[in-house]
């Protein structure tokens, strides 16, 4: 029968965790084992197979060997699945996710993460229904027999969104995911609805290509009210950074102070790449607006627009990786090049 080929990637996470009875912790286990209890999984129209991380991780652990990893295994499995499925810990999704829609370029099959608040085995897991929805979505052909979601999305309590827009919202609340600066792919309620104009169509038939290079060497400076010089000026001192995002308040603000400037001109004067993004998780950065951001602007930092931190740092890396000119960065981070931003 020609059913979509699925791949499911288990690299660690809540979704596949136990209690461990002497400490009371949740901690990874055999996601095999746990599979089996999912008799649901045999009556979705597709052939899945399994791929797992030797040793799960909980998500916290997250690191640019581990993207590498993913990357790699979808890359090798590419032309034999239809649709690959990762399952992943809620707390850095966000980030694998969105670092995973920049290395994957020329897209043309579904790439969704999903994961859970409560293990698979809990009475009241979330998982069953994130895990068989996300399987769901990344089968769904077009009228040519073709995958119709050709993007890297998150799927999380009903609704798929693009991934580099996503930010996790919540500990707690089953709906621990949120886009707020664009719209859900999909959402699942009695039928499964796509929104196919919120669908990124890449433009281009081009040959699916992975980039592997990650460069980690960026940090993230975040204001607040009452921030010191001595609270940041280890940065100037730093031979490895590369590129710092400046969290910053509203659209695009940060305080006017004559130290505040005087360092972020030493830090430009160094060939520290700074990219403003706001601290808000909805709207954008204006540079210019405010008196509180002409400043920014004179000094030609870039703006992160709409992006969220978790994107920007995944662009930064990637585009840092890429090795593009110290003269073109600011030009190519301002551009969309998977949907990022807007
Ligand atoms: N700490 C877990 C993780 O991110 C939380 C989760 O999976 O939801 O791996």
């Amino acid at each position: 029968m020609n059913q979509p080929k699925i791949l499911l990637i288990y690299t660690g996470g809540t979704i596949g965790m136990i209690k461990d009875f002497a400490t009371g912790a949740l901690r990874a286990f055999d996601f095999a084992k746990l599979l089996e209890r999912i008799p649901e999984l045999s009556h979705l129209d597709c052939n899945i197979e399994t791929v797992a991380f030797q040793d799960p991780i909980d998500s916290s652990n997250m690191n640019p060997q581990y993207w590498i990893k993913m990357a790699s295994i979808i890359e090798e499995n590419y032309e034999r699945f239809d649709g690959f499925v990762v399952l992943h810990g809620s707390d850095t999704m966000s980030y694998s996710a969105s670092v995973l829609s920049f290395m994957l370029e020329n897209l043309a099959k579904p790439v969704i993460f999903t994961g859970s608040q409560l293990p698979i085995g809990d009475l009241r897991t979330d998982a069953k229904e994130n895990l068989i929805t996300s399987i769901q979505i990344a089968s769904l052909w077009d009228d040519q027999g073709k995958p119709q979601i050709t993007e890297v999305g998150l799927y999380f309590e009903y609704k798929l969104y693009r991934a580099n827009r996503t930010t996790k919202i919540n500990a707690e609340h089953f709906e621990a995911f949120a886009s707020l600066n664009y719209p859900p792919l999909a959402e699942s309620g009695v039928h499964l609805k796509v929104f196919k104009e919120n669908l990124w169509r890449p433009t281009n038939n081009k040959k699916f290509k992975v980039h592997k290079e990650i460069d980690n060497n960026i940090a993230i400076i975040k204001l607040f009210p009452g921030i010191t010089r001595a609270s940041i000026e280890g940065f100037l001192a730093s031979p490895s950074i590369k590129a710092i995002i400046l969290e910053t308040y509203g659209a695009g603000n940060a305080p006017t102070e004559a130290w505040f400037l005087d360092f972020l001109y030493e830090i430009k004067q160094r060939g520290i790449i700074i990219v403003n993004v706001t601290q808000c998780s909805g709207g954008r950065v204006i540079m210019g607006q405010y008196e509180t951001s002409v400043a920014l602007k004179s000094l030609e930092i870039i703006s992160g627009k709409d992006i969220t931190t978790e994107s920007a740092v995944a662009k930064l890396m990637y585009l840092l990786g890429r090795k593009i000119n110290k003269s073109d960065f600011k030009t190519v981070f301002e551009t969309q090049i998977r949907g990022e931003m807007s």
